[in-house]
C-alpha cells in the first residue's frame, strides 16, 4: 500500500479545488474536478438495477460516478470519495479507495489539531460515518506514532502549510463563532468557546445572572440564527 501516493493525491485535490475548510462539499468538489455525478433515483429501472448489482452504495461507469441517494448523507460522502479514489489513484483496489476516502474527508493532521479522539465527536466534526471515523482514527494513530518516531514527512509538511493561516499562525480547517461572546472558535463544532464553556461554579463567581444577561444571551441566540 502506497500511503504517500494517497496523501499526495489528496493534497493535489485540496490545492486544485482550493479546499481549505473541512468538512467540504463533496459533490461540488467532484464537479470542480470535472466529473459528473448521477443519483441512482434518477436512473431508468434497467440502469438502476445494473448499478445496484455493482454496488448498493455507488459505482463508476466511464467517468460518471453513480451514487445511491437513499443512503445517509455521511455514507454518501464516503462513497463519493471512495469512487473518486478509484479514478484519481487509478486503482481497482478497494482498500486503497477506502483509505483515500478516509484521508480526504478526515486527514490525520487535521485530526491532530482537532484534539479529539472520541469516534462520535470525530464523526460529527468531519461529517463522516462512525465507520469512517473509526477508520480515520486508526490511521491517525499509526501516523502519530510515525511522526513522533521519525518526524514529519514532506507530504505532512505540505498538508500543514496548506491549512496554515499566516495571520493567526495556526493550522485552521474550521472557523465558527461562539454564540455567547462572538469569539472565533477554531477546529471544533462546539457552539460555545472554551472561555464561555466554564463550569457554572466559575461563571457564577459574581452572583446569579441578571435579567440583562438573559437579554444579551437571548439576542445572541436570535441574531446568530441558532
Ligand atoms: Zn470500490
Ligand atoms: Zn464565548
Amino acid at each position: 500500500m502506497d500511503y504517500d501516493k494517497i496523501k499526495y493525491t489528496v493534497y493535489a485535490i485540496y490545492t486544485k479545488c482550493e479546499i481549505t475548510e473541512l468538512p467540504f462539499n463533496c459533490l461540488d468538489m467532484i464537479n470542480r474536478k470535472g466529473y459528473e455525478c448521477k443519483k441512482y433515483s434518477q436512473l431508468t429501472p434497467i440502469k438502476y438495477q445494473a448499478c445496484m448489482e455493482l454496488s448498493a452504495d455507488s459505482c463508476m461507469i466511464g467517468n460518471v460516478i453513480y451514487y445511491n441517494d437513499k443512503k445517509s448523507a455521511r455514507r454518501i460522502r464516503f462513497s463519493l470519495m471512495h469512487e473518486l479514489g478509484h479514478i484519481e489513484l487509478d486503482t481497482e483496489n478497494e482498500t486503497e479507495a477506502n483509505l483515500f476516502a478516509s484521508n480526504i474527508l478526515c486527514p490525520s493532521i487535521a485530526l491532530y489539531f482537532a484534539r479529539i479522539s472520541n469516534i462520535r465527536e470525530i464523526s460529527n466534526l468531519f461529517n463522516i460515518s462512525l465507520e469512517c471515523a473509526k477508520y480515520a482514527k486508526e490511521f491517525y494513530e499509526k501516523w502519530l506514532y510515525s511522526v513522533k518516531t521519525y518526524g514529519m514527512t514532506d507530504i505532512d509538511r505540505k498538508l500543514y502549510q496548506h491549512f496554515y493561516k499566516d495571520d493567526i499562525r495556526q493550522f485552521i480547517f474550521k472557523e465558527s463563532q461562539c454564540i455567547y461572546c462572538d469569539n472565533i472558535i477554531y477546529n471544533s463544532n462546539k457552539p460555545i468557546c472554551s472561555k464561555c464553556d466554564k463550569p457554572p461554579a466559575e461563571n457564577e463567581a459574581s452572583g446569579p445572572p441578571s435579567p440583562t444577561d438573559f437579554l444579551i444571551a437571548e439576542s445572541s441566540w436570535l441574531y446568530h440564527g441558532i
